[in-house]
């Protein structure tokens, strides 16, 4: 065939699809100096296939086509090929391969710094930001550092003694109703921290004063999922970026998880896990709103692994998904890498989870 004959049939294949191409990103988002701010955002459990059925169904409303770099992420573990939750925020923050179930330890269950500890170290303001509980896996590795995953009230007490400048998640009761009678919301209030809950007021309610330390928590537990009207994600992600603009004139680290696209494929739910997607792009215009008036921002998008083993079987169409999986569990599968804003080139190519951290560090300046 052809060149010619090619470009006629690609742009017969284009016009006999009636979705938009979307222009490239402009390659002047990409650039060699150091960005000031960093955004971390992960997608629990969000592999490929997640990507297209939320690109698939969204249409042209979705913004993954927005990053100028992709590349790919290899989640195994230090214990397992299929990584848990705990072991991949492990290696995303602190850049070591460890054991399924470790938070923020080493494989002899040695702490490690994480991204978010060296970024406050550097004299960056710092927030997390969750769907679950606030120490829930994936969160907890950005600032806790222990053995077990589900010793939830041992990691709110590293939260307590953490560098956490501003929090937004679920898990009242690990910090109010604890074993040990200790009352940790008051201990964060003797640590400067304002703190407010889903039983006082609307999180829109809340008055964000830089001068102070921020936290609500959204949930006794787990909070709802998006399919019942839990709508905060993306509202507690522009309240976290305007407080931290304003927190320290070094810059910031805010690591924001959509936590529940995970329990959706592990319950299988395709609907439920659509509702998700839909609440994570919605955080991502948030973060993409503010990089275009804060364009020294660096912004990752990325997974800890894939869960559910998803399939967009034959049959469907842009508007009606077949989606299948094939285990309730987690599977072992790259999981994209997406990035914009000064130090993005670093983030192309395929390279293991842990390299994820050592590109984070020498994309703010920080390597050894
Ligand atoms: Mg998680
Ligand atoms: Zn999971």
């Amino acid at each position: 065939m052809k060149l010619e004959q090619i470009t006629l049939l690609a742009v017969f294949i284009l016009a006999g699809c009636n979705h938009r191409p979307v222009p490239p990103p402009p390659m002047d988002t990409l650039s060699d100096s150091y960005p000031q701010n960093l955004i971390f955002l992960i997608g629990d459990g969000m592999g490929l296939s997640q990507i297209s059925a939320a690109i698939y169904s969204q249409d042209d409303k979705n913004l993954f086509s927005a990053f100028p770099v992709i590349g790919l992420q290899k989640t195994y573990s230090g214990s397992d090929l299929v990584t848990d939750s705990g072991a991949s925020a492990t290696a995303m923050a602190c850049g070591v391969k460890t054991y399924n179930n470790a938070i923020g330890v080493d494989m002899d269950t040695l702490p490690r710094q994480s991204i978010l500890e060296r970024a406050a170290l550097e004299g960056l303001a710092t927030g997390v930001i969750a769907t679950s509980s606030i120490v829930h896996a994936t969160p907890a590795c950005f600032f806790a550092h222990h053995w077990m995953r589900v010793e939830y009230e041992a990691i709110a007490l590293d939260l307590v003694d953490s560098d956490v400048d501003f929090f937004i998640g679920g898990g009242l009761k690990f910090f109010s109703r604890r074993e040990d009678d200790r009352d940790l919301v008051y201990e964060l209030e003797q640590k400067g921290f304002l703190i407010k809950n889903y039983f006082d007021e609307e999180l829109s309610y809340s008055l964000v004063n830089p001068s102070k330390k921020f936290g609500y928590f959204t949930s006794d537990n787990r909070p709802l999922p998006a399919i019942q009207g839990r709508d905060y994600l993306p509202q507690a992600t522009r309240m976290g970026l305007n407080y931290l603009a304003k927190k320290s004139e070094r810059g910031f680290f805010l690591m924001v998880e959509g936590s529940q696209i995970d329990w959706t494929c592990h319950s299988n739910q395709g609907n439920q896990l659509l509702a998700e997607l839909e609440d994570f792009n919605q955080t991502i215009r948030e973060v993409l709103k503010f990089y275009e008036k804060h364009p020294n921002t660096l912004i990752i998008v990325t997974a800890d692994h894939e869960t559910g083993g998803l399939a967009i079987n034959p049959g469907s169409t842009f508007r009606q998904l077949d989606l299948q999986f094939t285990t309730n569990g987690h599977t072992a599968t790259m999981v994209p890498v997406f990035a914009i804003g000064p130090g993005a080139q670093y983030f192309s190519g395929i390279y293991e989870n842990t390299d994820l951290n050592k590109r984070l560090l020498m994309a703010m300046g920080w390597q050894e």
